[in-house]
């Protein structure tokens, strides 16, 4: 890691870079992830770098989802590792959930590379890609999965996503529920439930809602939620900070 000082105002912002930098030397994120990361950065300091209103109604609503869903399962690519493993993994154990690897660009073993990355932070197991079960509408690697997990699945978690894979997974039934911190990608647009936060924030906080998850009011949270509105509520958010409000 660099040397940011703490007193850095944008300690934390230069500290993930750093954890995605790490990322990519490690083999775990492809370079290609670094403009993500960068996209990524642009939209959080348009939101505040802090979780919103917005972000907290749609963890509440996704909390809701994947504690009623019957077969949840959460997908790793290699910048979500890369940013916050532990989390992932108490995600994971929390809804009793398997994690499973998925990633566009597959360069020299990285798959294999996240699985022993996550198992050394502590995950009981991770699910690989298998040529036995695939997605349909989408051509990219990201159409091999795991027949007992993302293939199964009726809800898939899917943070940092790209926009081709979750409308394949719309396509074929299931419900996605993304962290994305652009309101305005495909992903945020066509999941079921669109946290506009950054990711290692918002995952903690899915945790505890899920810990205090309560089964008497959750369908209603959820026939009461509105993708569209959230995702209005933080374009809304974005253009007064625009204006300095
Ligand atoms: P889409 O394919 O959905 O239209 P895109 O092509 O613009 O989106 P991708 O590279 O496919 O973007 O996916 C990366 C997405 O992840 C971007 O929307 C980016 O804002 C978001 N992102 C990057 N880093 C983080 C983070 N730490 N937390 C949350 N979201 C992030
Ligand atoms: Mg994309």
């Amino acid at each position: 890691m660099s040397d940011v000082p703490k007193t850095h105002p944008r300690y934390l912002s230069l500290t993930l870079r750093d954890k995605i930098v790490a990322g990519v030397e490690q083999g775990i994120t492809s370079i290609h992830g670094l403009m993500a990361h960068g996209r990524g950065e642009a939209f959080d300091y348009l939101i505040g770098e802090t979780t919103q209103p917005f972000a907290i109604e749609a963890i509440h609503a996704a909390a809701a989802m994947l504690c009623l869903a019957e077969h949840p399962v959460i997908s790793v690519n290699g910048n979500v590792a890369a940013l916050a493993p532990e989390a992932l993994i108490e995600l994971g154990q929390v809804l009793n959930a398997p994690l499973e690897v998925n990633i566009f660009h597959t360069e020299t073993g990285r798959e294999q590379k996240i699985r022993a990355y996550l198992l050394k932070h502590g995950a009981s197991d991770v699910l690989m890609p298998t040529t036995e079960a695939r997605l349909s509408f989408i051509d990219s690697n990201r159409k091999f999965v795991h027949p007992d997990g993302i293939f199964k699945a009726d809800v898939v978690f899917v943070p940092l996503e790209d926009g081709d894979r979750c409308e394949a997974l719309r396509k074929m039934g299931k419900a996605v529920v993304t962290v994305d911190l652009n309101p305005m990608s495909r992903t945020a647009k066509q999941a079921s439930i669109t946290i506009v936060d950054n990711v290692v924030r918002a995952l903690p906080l899915l945790c505890d809602e899920i810990r205090n998850f309560n089964d008497s009011t959750a369908q209603d949270t959820l026939k009461k939620y509105s993708n569209a509105a959230v995702l209005q509520k933080a374009l809304q958010h974005i253009s007064r900070s625009g204006n300095g409000n």
